[in-house]
């Protein structure tokens, strides 16, 4: 538990318990107030929604947790599926998706309580270096080879080993220690929706085609479409997320270096005659394909 505590300290920082207990209030009230409003269908509802949770910031001084409402939103469409549809649904297909949700929610603790690959700053490497601090050792051309991929997380303040990105939603840095951890989870929550559509899909028609529509607690089936629409949504956007991290790792690629590659001298092709603004991209990383895979499943 004090691990999750340490996760959750990091998520927050500087913010007392109460914080806490307030930011997860709001992310839950959101979670089903945001699944409430695509329910209830007027777009207005789901507008009001977003002014809630500004308004929450505004006026309680906390603003909703996103690593909380991602939480909540695997709790919320874990109870719809067993109050809800799991009736409807063969028993391989449930312990399948009851599987799935408890596996998430595992992988979800570990990324939270775990390290990305923090590199603690060292005096001894600055003083090696020859720089003043360590922002600076991390940005020079002739860097140590202890500080090779070393990036500052501009949320975190923190450096982290083979930086990625920072992910609002798992609330911590992406980095060397925690990257196939994360496309394990981002591929789970794709495969998690999926099964979850899957089933709350059949659920749907079989309710309309039996004409059971008007037997059956129009809340509850609204609130299956409802996370069904959401569940589509998550999974457009986790996909193309997903195609772009597998591209970075073919081609050994940070995102923060993808972005930020004119900030990173190893990344700039040096052609003597040329102006500074000439500087082409090249990766030095990039070690062909099945290196690259090797790399990522196994960095030393
Ligand atoms: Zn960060």
């Amino acid at each position: 538990m004090s691990r999750l505590a340490s996760g959750l300290q990091r998520l927050r920082r500087s913010s007392s318990q109460w914080e806490v207990l307030w930011s997860a209030l709001a992310s839950c009230g959101l979670v089903l107030f945001s699944q409430l409003a695509v329910a209830m269908v007027p777009r207005l509802v789901f507008i009001a929604a977003i002014v809630l949770g500004r308004l929450w910031r505004r006026f309680i001084g906390v603003a909703a947790s996103a690593p909380l409402f991602v939480l909540f939103n695997i709790l919320l469409l874990w109870g719809v599926y067993v109050f809800v549809i799991r009736r409807e649904t063969s028993s391989l297909l449930d312990m399948l998706i009851n599987a799935e949700c408890a596996l998430l929610l595992w992988g979800f603790y570990r990324i939270l309580s775990g390290d990305p690959g923090i590199v603690a700053c060292d005096s001894s490497y600055l003083e090696e270096a020859g720089c003043k601090d360590f922002v600076e050792a991390i940005y020079s051309s002739e860097k140590l080879p202890m500080l090779s991929r070393v990036r500052q997380c501009t949320w975190c303040k923190a450096n982290i080993r083979g930086y990625d990105h920072h992910c609002p939603a798992f609330g911590t840095c992406i980095g060397q220690k925690n990257h196939r951890l994360f496309m394990a989870l981002l591929t789970g929550f794709v495969v998690a929706e999926s099964t979850y559509t899957m089933c709350s899909t059949k659920y749907i028609t079989r309710c309309i085609s039996s004409g059971t529509i008007r037997s059956e607690n129009p809340v509850s089936l609204n609130i299956v479409i409802s996370t069904t629409l959401f569940s589509i949504l998550q999974v457009l956007w986790q996909i193309v997320f997903l195609m772009w991290h597998i591209y970075c790792i073919c081609f050994n690629i940070k995102t923060d270096e993808w972005i930020n590659w004119k900030k990173y001298p190893e990344f700039q092709m040096k052609e003597q005659p040329r102006s500074d603004s000439e500087v082409k991209f090249v990766n030095p990383y990039d070690k062909g394909m099945l290196c690259n895979i090797r790399e990522f499943l196994k960095p030393e």
